[in-house]
């Protein structure tokens, strides 16, 4: 069992449950445009009932701390969010497992799993403005940067700042999914709550791995 990675991923998770804290009324204010404002509420539910079940894995190694984190969020969060953000964590941590050594490359591919994982059972497409088109762009750019041998923190922090972009971006969409579609119109102005979660979270972690 591989400890350091483990030891890693809850400090990961801490430092999220923290920015999600710090941000939950913006995260609430942003989804009440043309949702229905509990995204703050979920995200800070989800990541507490996360990182709670992280600390508790004590013996685990990263598979089984985010697999147990995955878990948690799902059923703590409420919400379409919490039910992708369970099965995004959760994702990541059966593609690492408990026992190799997370090197970049095997870090790349289980984010990129886990997201298409997620657009799987979501069934939402690029563009329909969700955490998707925040999340898509942080693979790829992260993947780019593993594969020209960056150093991970950086290439994490370089691709956190693309989510952050793009999810800013997705101000410019009209909602095609989730609760936010009748009211679609309303949302064109506004970035997506759950691609702006997305972009903070990624921002939280690369303050992790860069220390
Ligand atoms: P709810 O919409 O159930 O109240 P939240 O407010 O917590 O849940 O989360 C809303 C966010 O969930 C949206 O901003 C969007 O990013 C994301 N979302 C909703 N449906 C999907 C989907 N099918 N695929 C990906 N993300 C989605
Ligand atoms: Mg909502
Ligand atoms: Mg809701």
């Amino acid at each position: 069992v591989s400890r350091q990675a483990a030891v890693t991923a809850r400090q990961v998770l801490s430092a999220m449950n923290d920015a999600v804290v710090a941000n939950e009324e913006q995260l609430g204010r942003i989804d009440a445009v043309a949702g229905d404002g509990d995204h703050g509420m979920g995200m800070v539910r989800g990541m507490k009932a996360a990182l709670t079940a992280a600390q508790a894995a004590e013996h685990g190694g990263v598979g089984s701390v985010l697999r147990a984190a995955g878990d948690a969020f799902g059923d703590r969060a409420g919400g379409t969010s919490g039910i992708l953000w369970g099965i995004l964590l959760t994702s990541v941590g059966v593609s690492l497992g408990d026992t190799e050594a997370v090197t970049p490359e095997r870090l790349a591919a289980a984010v990129r799993h886990g997201a298409e994982t997620v657009q799987r059972i979501g069934k939402a497409q690029i563009g329909d403005k969700t955490l998707l088109d925040a999340l898509f762009p942080f693979v790829t750019s992260f993947e780019g940067a593993v594969a020209q041998g960056r150093p991970v923190a950086q290439a994490w922090a370089d691709a956190a700042a693309e989510a952050v972009r793009a999810a800013a971006a997705t101000a410019d969409l009209v909602a095609r999914m989730g609760r936010a579609r009748p009211l679609a119109e309303r949302s064109l102005g506004t970035p997506d709550p759950g691609a702006v979660s997305m972009g903070i979270v990624l921002t939280a972690a690369a303050e992790v791995l860069k220390a």
